[in-house]
């Protein structure tokens, strides 16, 4: 077995499709020495089947009867969670238009039938590392590196996914912006290494008082954080933001410029509504705007509105 950049083992689950039992054998048994190989014989098998094993790569028929392989491609790329798995057409044509086709759809190759054996795994090959190293990029460019969490980026395409319905869930929505008091103060009086580790203890703080477990956190920026809660209703948001609150004081970090508390607290403000009735852009800002009376109260508080 060969390592890839991140340190996994190489391999990967491949998904292959063809109406021709004999075709699948032979796939099967030029990729099961180094792979998790799955088979469908046909459109309909093949989508539950993409949806139980989660293919890292699917080798897809064009010519089925039923569903054809451009159909089944142009049904899986509707789906946000097959929208970057590489599919990778084989056809017995060699129809260039039909080529054009497969790779409008999506498909990253073609292979055309009878195939070499030694190439068919050579591309296949190409492929799963290509997606490894593409999804590799993909999680560090939606990370923060202090922290460790989602980034800003990370939280509008959340947003973006909540909005378009890509994401399914209920249709509330509730926002939390968070903001560490004083934050500046922190940096001036301990430095800015300092204050580094501050927002890291303050971003795990935050993470492990969190409630309910698919609630996106967020850096949202400089020492202000976000919480999303998809389906969360005002009172279940108030009760959140208070728990986050109570935690930053149980963990007593030290911050001799916090007049009220000599340690870190935070401010919150929150807001909830229904997507369908407003853009979620919306409840940011009036998040926003309870986070700033927040602050006007006098810090260490949580605002609804
Ligand atoms: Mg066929």
């Amino acid at each position: 077995m060969s390592m890839t950049i991140d340190g996994s083992i190489l391999g990967g689950r491949i998904l292959v499709v063809d109406d021709m039992p004999t075709n699948l054998r032979l796939l099967a048994s030029i990729l099961s020495d180094r792979y998790q190989v799955s088979a469908a014989s046909n459109g309909r098998d093949a989508l539950r089947l993409a949806e139980r094993v989660q293919p890292d790569l699917i080798i897809l028929d064009v010519e089925m009867p039923g569903m054809n392989g451009h159909e089944v491609c142009r049904t899986l790329k509707e789906k946000p969670e097959f929208r970057h798995v590489p599919i990778i057409f084989l056809t017995g044509r060699s129809d260039e238009a039909d080529e054009i086709l497969g790779l409008q759809l999506g498909a990253v190759d073609y292979i055309t039938k009878p195939f070499n054996q030694a190439v068919v795994r050579a591309r296949i090959h190409t492929h799963l590392e290509l997606k490894r190293y593409s999804d590799l990029l993909q999680r560090h460019a939606f990370i923060d590196g202090l922290t460790g969490l989602p980034n800003r980026r990370r939280l509008d395409q959340y947003l973006n996914e909540l909005s378009t319905g890509e994401r399914s869930g209920a249709d509330s929505l509730s926002v939390l912006m968070i903001d560490v008091d004083f934050f500046k103060a922190y940096n001036d009086r301990y430095g800015h290494l300092a204050g580094d580790h501050c927002l890291r203890e303050v971003a795990a703080t935050l993470a492990a008082a969190r409630r309910r477990g698919d609630d996106l956190l967020a850096r949202y920026g400089g020492e202000e954080f976000a919480l999303l809660m998809p389906g969360a209703d005002r009172t279940v948001a108030l009760d959140q933001a208070q728990r986050l609150r109570d935690a930053m004081l149980r963990a007593e970090l030290p911050h001799r410029d916090q007049p009220d508390t000599g340690q870190v607290t935070i401010s919150v403000g929150t807001s909830s509504g229904a997507l369908s009735a407003e853009p979620a852009q919306a409840l940011i800002e009036r998040a926003d705007r309870a986070l700033y009376q927040a602050k006007k109260e006098g810090r260490n508080r949580v605002v609804q509105l």
